[in-house]
Order: structure tokens, then C-alpha cells, then sequence
């Protein structure tokens, strides 16, 4: 069975051609998710369309689209219920009517972490494992929850994916999910920068230099001894560090799969958070497994191909 699978990121829109363990065809158009959805369904259907030509995939071999979305959807009604500041206008989108009048073809809609948790536990690092915990680190940090083989999804559709919510400081700033002192505001990269200038060590910083303020350069100057970036660096394992402990005081889980573009830093941020975890999560049964997503890139359209095709059977 052929898919179409797209992955509605913060910044970029992946495409591809699923069957089975195989993507047939890809591609990936700027997300610009800032400016909305609807701003960028025409390019996203040209970008469909022109990849199943050049691969010459005829439309009518495949068997519906799956879409992951930054967001808490409702799967069984195929919408967005609410989402941060990433596609503001996708709530309540009839995706499924939009699908069904450009392609002709059913769809199924979940979240992003879920849909990546899904891929990894089928095709990548969860796979055999039936308690399974993600997190991703990112433009914001996301999450998912598998127990006892079962995609959790709560009363309200919320259950598992908000970990880059958890309290971990009460009297830490505003985030902009309403709460205070969340994950992603200690700990992300939308919230690095203001992090970083309204530090009174910003202007003997390598990060006051001209340029944008994330990971990969706060990563970079703290390898240079840089004092602000060290001391940030820091910040962030520990954030991360006690939203992994969160999530394996919440789910138990026996393996806790850490993606998103900031683990291009694993070197680092994997050793600390296993050592951290493993001396102050309370798991008398044993370790909980902290290791890398197989491939962040392509997790999410696995799974939510994978979704898909289980909810055409
Ligand atoms: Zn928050």
C-alpha cells in the first residue's frame, strides 16, 4: 500500500512516498509556519503533485495522506484543537474535506511527537519495546507516550505530549503556553536568545557576536570555554535532564528515545542525562534505556504513514 506522508514542521515541510519500510519519493518545502496553514496549502499541493509526477507515482495508487501536526489534535475527528504559535490557523481546519477535494483521498491527522514515536517504535529505536517515551528538542520541546503497547491520548486528546510543559522552575518566567516555568522556557530554542541577552554576561560573550542565537552556536562557544555558554549549556541539561525524570515518573517507561535538530549535540546531551537520570529517577526495577531517535527525519513520516494504513484496514 502506498502512502503520501507529511510532516508539518516549524520550519520545514517534509513530503514523502511510503510503502512498507521504504519512502518511494521525498521532498521538503519551507514551512513559513508563522504565517499559518491555509498561507501554504497551495504550495503544499503543487509540492505533492510535482513529486508524484517526477517519480511517475500515479495518484491513483495511493491510499490516503497522513499528516503530523505541531499541536494537540483530535484523531478521531481529524482536527486541530489548539496549537503554540506554529500554524495558528490549522484549529478546526477541515483537513479532511481539503484532502478529499484536491486528491480524493482519506487522511489521518496526529501529532508531531506521537506520529515520530510511532515511526521509531516501529522502524527505529523503540522497536520490540512497548513502553516507550519521546522527547523532542527542538524550536519547542515535544513529547509522546506509548504504555503497555498503546499510543496514549487522554480524555482530551492532551495525555503525554505536553513534557515541554512540565513545571520544572515555579518561579521561573512566563512560557507562552500560559504557564510558568515550563520545560521549553528554560530549555529550547525559541526561548535561548532572550535567555542569553538579558544575561549580564551577553556582552563579553562569543553569543553577542553578530548571528542568530541557537543551539548549535551556543554549543560551539561553550567548546571555545565561552562563560555565558557554559553557564546556559548547563541550564539546558539540567532542564532536560528533570523533564526526562518527569516523564519517567509519568509513563514508566522502560526506554526513553530523545530526538529533535538540537541532538545533533548527543555527545553531550545524552551521557548527561543518562548519568542524571540514573541517579535521582526512582525505578527500583531497574534502568530506564535514554538513547537517540534512529532518524528524526524521517520518524514522523514513518509514522504517520504507519497510523494511516492501520486506520484503513
Ligand atoms: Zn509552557
Amino acid at each position: 500500500m502506498k502512502t503520501i506522508a507529511l510532516d508539518l514542521g516549524g520550519t520545514r515541510i517534509k513530503i514523502g512516498v511510503i510503502e512498507g519500510t521504504a519512502i518511494l519519493a521525498s521532498s521538503m518545502i519551507e514551512a513559513f509556519s508563522t504565517n499559518g496553514l491555509r498561507a501554504r496549502l497551495a504550495s503544499i499541493e503543487e509540492a505533492v503533485f510535482e513529486l508524484l509526477r517526477s517519480y511517475r507515482i500515479p495518484l491513483n495508487d495511493i491510499a490516503g495522506i497522513g499528516i503530523s501536526v505541531p499541536g494537540i489534535v483530535d484523531p478521531r475527528q481529524k482536527t486541530v484543537l489548539s496549537v503554540n504559535q506554529k500554524y495558528f490557523d490549522s484549529v478546526g481546519f477541515d483537513f479532511r474535506g481539503w484532502a478529499h477535494e484536491k486528491f480524493g483521498l482519506p487522511i489521518y491527522l496526529e501529532n508531531d511527537a506521537r506520529a515520530a514515536l510511532v515511526g521509531e517504535w516501529k522502524y527505529g529505536a523503540g522497536q520490540g519495546c512497548d513502553n516507550l517515551v519521546m522527547v523532542t528538542l527542538g524550536t519547542g520541546v515535544g513529547g509522546a507516550a506509548i504504555i503497555e503497547g498503546k499510543l496514549l491520548h487522554g480524555k482530551h486528546h492532551q495525555a503525554g505530549c505536553l513534557g515541554g510543559h512540565f513545571t520544572i522552575n515555579f518561579v521561573g518566567q512566563l512560557c507562552n503556553c500560559g504557564n510558568i516555568g515550563c520545560v521549553e522556557t528554560e530549555a529550547s530554542s525559541w526561548s535561548l536568545p532572550q535567555q542569553a541577552m538579558s544575561d549580564a554576561g551577553f556582552p563579553a560573550s562569543l553569543l553577542s557576536k553578530n548571528g542568530t542565537i541557537d543551539y548549535e552556536r551556543l554549543f560551539a562557544a561553550a567548546r571555545r570555554n565561552d562563560a555565558l555558554a557554559d553557564k546556559l549549556v548547563h541550564n539546558s541539561l539540567l532542564a532536560w535532564g528533570s523533564c526526562v525524570v518527569n516523564l519517567i515518573h509519568a509513563y514508566d517507561p522502560e526506554t526513553v528515545i530523545i530526538g529533535g535538530g538540537i541532538m545533533r549535540s548527543a555527545d553531550i546531551i545524552l551521557p548527561f542525562i543518562r548519568k542524571y537520570v540514573d541517579s535521582l529517577a526512582w525505578t527500583p526495577w531497574g534502568k530506564v534505556s535514554i538513547v537517540s531517535a534512529r532518524d528524526m527525519d524521517t520518524a514522523a513520516l514513518f509514522g504517520i504513514a504507519e497510523l494511516l494504513r492501520e486506520s484503513l484496514k
